[in-house]
């Protein structure tokens, strides 16, 4: 008889009804929602830009003001998704990376969505822009980074849009 212990193993589902508050980030998610915006942070005393957006600049502890970023960008460093939660399996294969978006100093973890994902599509240095889902809730979810020459096509599906 094998002596060896093994973890007794119950496979469950656990469902919870729950509400989070984004609290002083949630400008950052009401101006996606309502206007397709993205807005970072501008130290009140260096200058620094930060995305994601932060309330005091982490350098110098100054309070940051709001500041409306633009929405092309540079990949920093990516990964293509192969396994994931529940709420993004139809999407896989998907990429996700640090974007640098254009002005900005700090990099933004996202979704980079591509017609035809290869590495070389969104490797470090490739040029991104953002997309809008046309129903948005005021989430991360609610954007995403597609390569630059492949934005006109994602723009035209029916549930996405382009940004201002
Ligand atoms: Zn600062």
């Amino acid at each position: 008889m094998n002596e060896e212990f093994h973890d007794h193993q119950i496979r469950d589902v656990i469902k919870i009804n729950y509400k989070y508050t984004m609290g002083g980030q949630s400008k950052f998610f009401i101006e996606v929602m309502n206007n397709k915006k993205l807005l970072g942070t501008k130290c009140a005393k260096c200058g620094k830009i930060w995305m994601p957006p932060r309330i005091n600049c982490s350098d110098c502890y100054e309070p940051a003001n709001w500041v409306e970023v633009k929405q092309t960008g540079t990949i920093e460093v990516s990964t293509i998704v192969w396994y994931t939660t529940s709420a993004f399996i139809k999407a896989i294969p998907y990429g996700i990376g640090y974007i640098k978006l254009d002005g900005t100093e700090t990099a933004l973890l996202q979704g980079i969505f591509s017609e035809n994902l290869v590495p070389s599509k969104i490797k470090k240095g490739k040029r991104v822009r953002t997309v809008f889902n046309k129903e948005r809730e005021g989430k991360m979810t609610d954007f995403f980074f597609v390569p630059e020459d492949e934005y006109n096509n994602w723009i035209s599906k029916p549930e996405f849009e382009g940004g201002v």
